[in-house]
């Protein structure tokens, strides 16, 4: 089972790394870290699973955050609302992206983007496209499209920032860390 502690800290220079294209077929190790992440991902979005393994809830985790330098990331976003008994959740897994169009309209995650390997609060907002397009590689190596919006935007842009060897910190001036705000759309 991954733990909180086994995703790698923004001081690790790992992090850095830009990852390499994924080859077909995928290899079992890369199977099993799909499967293992996605689980993760899960898990920490359900409080008592969250609590009972002391994991920091996440909706995005790319293969780089686990020393693993290649482009390929997951995110499983929740598909419910607050008033929903049971949580429903869609999984996504994305290998060799590539945004191929994005809105003119950009948004800001309100509170501040958050990142499982960013342990620290950061104050100021990451200017994002509403709006993306991506192509990508599912895990059979079928080229595939797929458009997310809103916070699944946000999320796909902050991961393939991942895959650069990119923090959400590294778009923020701490001179201004609230730059262009009037210009964008808070969510
Ligand atoms: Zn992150």
């Amino acid at each position: 089972m991954l733990l909180t502690k086994d995703i790698l800290d923004e001081k690790d220079s790992r992090l850095r790394e830009i990852s390499k294209e994924v080859t077909f077929p995928l290899t079992e190790e890369d199977h099993k870290t799909i499967d293992t992440m996605i689980q993760y991902l899960h898990d920490s979005q359900i409080e008592e699973l969250s609590e009972k393994y002391n994991l920091r809830p996440g909706m995005g985790l790319s293969a780089i955050q686990l020393g693993i330098p290649k482009r390929y990331f997951v995110v499983v976003n929740e598909l419910t609302g607050p008033d929903d008994e049971e949580k429903e959740f869609e999984n996504y897994i994305i290998i060799n992206p590539k945004i191929i169009s994005n809105s003119v309209e950009k948004i800001y995650v309100d509170e501040g983007e958050g990142c499982l390997s960013v342990n620290r609060p950061v104050e100021g907002i990451v200017p994002r496209y509403a709006r993306v397009t991506l192509e990508a590689y599912d895990m059979d190596g079928n080229k595939v499209q797929i458009r997310g919006r809103e916070d699944l935007a946000i999320c796909f842009q902050h991961e393939i920032d991942h895959l650069n060897g990119i923090l959400f910190t590294d778009h923020i001036d701490p001179k201004n860390p609230y730059k262009g705000k009037d210009q964008m759309r808070g969510i």
